[in-house]
């Protein structure tokens, strides 16, 4: 009878309603599992993309950003940056005596110790191969104070590999943006320097002193 209708079809819409409601919900929590695990992902995707895998260091890639906002201040405020490029001094030969592991391990120090003498706000990154760069936000003396305790340090540094205690050096090309324009400009002359100081006889660093002095007033 229609009374029996009425209630029937009552329980039948509860049963969908609340059928309706746990689907929904488990849905819910099913897209916000995957939210975030797409987030962990996307975290995950953006480290390995700005990340050198051996060392740990942040890549060229992620650097250059770094670059860009120093040369947009650079534009905006007129402040200067400086470059240093280094380049582990006969590394071919460690790998050919000691094996591409002891290299590898060479490489992973090296970053380690540097990380260690450096304040935060200058970058630090692999540039390929045993070649690294040093991204200062100013372009002053102290620059080169640091290079050179960071050249210092590793020359006196004891890598010890296996049995073996190794000693390595590297040479420094740096340059600053007081006179160019151009990140490429910056990283071409600091490219210069190391080139310089390889042929000088490696194990130092080499700039344009006028370029860091702090009382001289460049034409620009
Ligand atoms: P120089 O003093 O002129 O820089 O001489 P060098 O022997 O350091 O330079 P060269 O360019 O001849 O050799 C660089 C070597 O660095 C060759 C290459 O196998 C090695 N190398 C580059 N990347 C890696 C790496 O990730 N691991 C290891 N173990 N070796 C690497
Ligand atoms: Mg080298
Ligand atoms: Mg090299």
């Amino acid at each position: 009878d229609a009374k029996f209708y009425f209630f029937h079809n009552i329980y039948t819409a509860g049963i969908i309603a609340f059928i309706s409601y746990y689907f929904c919900f488990k849905l819910e929590r099913e897209i916000t599992d995957i939210r975030e695990k797409t987030k962990i992902h996307e975290k995950k995707l953006i480290y390995i993309a700005n990340h050198d895998p051996l060392t740990g260091l942040i890549n060229r890639r992620r650097i250059w950003e770094h670059f860009q906002i120093y040369k947009d201040r650079k534009d905006l405020y007129d402040s200067d940056y400086a470059i240093a490029i280094f380049d582990i001094d006969d590394f071919k030969k460690i790998n050919d005596h000691y094996g591409h592991d002891c290299g590898d391990m060479i490489l992973q120090e090296i970053s380690k110790l540097i990380k260690t003498l450096i304040h935060k706000n200058i970058k630090i990154a692999r540039w390929g191969g045993e070649e690294f760069i040093l991204l200062f936000p100013y372009a002053n003396p102290q620059v080169i104070e640091i290079l050179e305790n960071i050249r210092t340090i590793i020359e006196r540094h004891i890598f010890n590999y296996k049995e073996e205690s190794l000693h390595v050096s590297i040479t420094v090309g740096s340059a600053n943006s007081k006179q160019h324009d151009s990140i490429n400009a910056v990283l071409m002359e600091a490219d210069k320097f190391l080139y310089k100081g390889k042929k000088q006889g490696k194990n130092q660093v080499v700039y344009n002193p006028l370029c860091f002095s702090s009382e001289s007033i460049l034409p620009i």
